[in-house]
């Protein structure tokens, strides 16, 4: 992900130029008046006016001393929320899954706002949890993770309307000082897709007002980091989707690849692997019989049968047409081949009755390797000779390498 380029500041800013000549002017007319007025006060002959003119401009002048610095006051701190802000930026741009997003707001936000605590609330993606993580700006208090209702961000509201955004965030804000004991909480919703998933929550525990500075610099983060929330969101969908095989739902031969090389890194001697390769018999008479619609939904029923056939620990996959691939983590040659049998048992035994096909079958054909010696790319090709072999000796059968 790129990284915003904070554009340097230029080197003469116009309206500074602007203050800096108006004070020019300022100073000199300041002057020449305070020049007269003293020369009036001190002349011998001066009035009760004089004197008043002089104390008056020594007031103007105190006035004006004041007026700079708090010109420059409001200057530094405008400037310090523009840097913490443009830090937090490039905190979420760099940060790619949605606990890192977490991280960076949290670590940024507590210095720019000096905040006691800061509790990031976020919903599990697809799931109904709340997770709530508090990080104190105090060094050595440990943060702390904890699990909140979903109904903070889901329940209705007087008996059937979905809660309003500030309505879920202050519940969540509710929530959050109850559990963690806090106090002066300043609270925003993180969004996604117009719904609320979260929040920031920000504590103190001395009260009084929250700056604007203060405020802005929350409600931009929040802004920001929900984009960089649903950035990572889509991110991680587009991956899933890439992955996997539209019409069966199982991994696609790409992801399966990808498995089998970071797989290969990490085998070690002893590391047994099997692999299955298995072909719908017939398959393109079926088609041609039932229509193409209809092979799409043998194809899914046949898909599911080897999903149930087989472990936890192993990986199937939709290799290519009608021909799946399965990877058996360290099983013994009588094991896979026991595996390749069940998944033939389950294809045969599809009650396919609803789509007006009687029965499909398959041709398995099996390789075990025991060592990393041998690479799973020809392990792959080794079971797919042994899956020729089951065609040539009559297909519906397991043959092993
Ligand atoms: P064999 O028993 O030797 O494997 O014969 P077969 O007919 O199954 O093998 P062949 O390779 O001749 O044909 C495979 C057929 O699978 C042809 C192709 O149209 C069909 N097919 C591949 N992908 C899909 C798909 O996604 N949906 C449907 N409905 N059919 C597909
Ligand atoms: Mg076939
Ligand atoms: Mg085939």
């Amino acid at each position: 992900m790129t990284q915003p380029t904070l554009r340097p500041a230029r080197p003469v800013d116009p309206s500074d130029r602007r203050i800096r000549r108006s004070w020019w002017l300022f100073s000199g007319a300041f002057l020449l008046v305070a020049l007269v007025a003293i020369a009036r006060a001190f002349s011998g002959e001066a009035g009760p006016i004089d004197w008043f003119l002089l104390v008056a401009v020594v007031v103007a002048g105190i006035a004006a001393l004041l007026h700079v610095s708090a010109v420059q006051g409001l200057d530094a701190r405008s400037r310090s929320e523009t840097e913490s802000f443009a830090r937090i930026l490039s905190g979420l741009s760099r940060s790619v899954s949605p606990d890192a997003i977490v991280d960076a707001i949290v670590e940024e936000l507590g210095e720019a706002t000096r905040a006691d605590h800061i509790v990031v609330v976020r919903r599990r993606r697809g799931t109904s949890v709340v997770e709530a993580r508090l990080v104190s700006s105090h060094p050595g208090v440990p943060h702390h993770t904890t699990l909140l209702p979903a109904g903070d961000l889901d329940d209705p509201i007087d008996g059937g309307r979905p809660p309003r955004p500030a309505e879920a965030v202050e519940r969540i804000a509710r929530r959050v000082r109850d559990v963690y004991g806090l106090t002066h909480a300043l609270a925003e919703p993180l969004t996604a897709d117009d719904e609320v998933v979260g929040a920031i929550v920000l504590s103190r525990r001395i009260g009084g007002r929250w700056t604007d500075a203060t405020r802005r610099l929350l409600s931009a983060a929040a802004a920001e980091a929900s984009a960089a929330l649903a950035r990572a969101y889509s991110h991680r969908a587009a991956e899933a989707q890439a992955s996997t095989d539209a019409l069966t739902g199982l991994p696609n031969r790409r992801y399966f690849e990808e498995f089998v090389s970071l797989l290969a890194k990490r085998r070690r001697a002893g590391d047994a692997v099997g692999i299955l390769m298995v072909d719908i018999d017939k398959f393109k008479v079926l088609n041609d019989t039932h229509g193409h619609a209809t092979g799409d939904e043998v194809l899914r029923a046949v898909a599911s049968a080897i999903v149930s056939a087989v472990r936890e620990d192993d990986v199937p996959a939709r290799f290519g047409g009608e021909e799946f691939v399965v990877l058996l983590r360290n099983p013994d040659p009588g094991v896979a081949i026991e595996v390749g049998e069940r998944i033939r048992a389950a294809v045969r035994g599809l009650d396919l009755g609803r789509l007006g096909v009687a029965t499909v079958s398959v041709s398995v054909g099996v390789a075990v390797a025991d060592g990393p010696d041998e690479p799973i790319e020809a392990l792959i090709e080794t079971a797919d000779q042994a899956l020729y072999r089951a065609k040539r000796g009559g297909r519906d059968r397991v043959v092993a390498a």
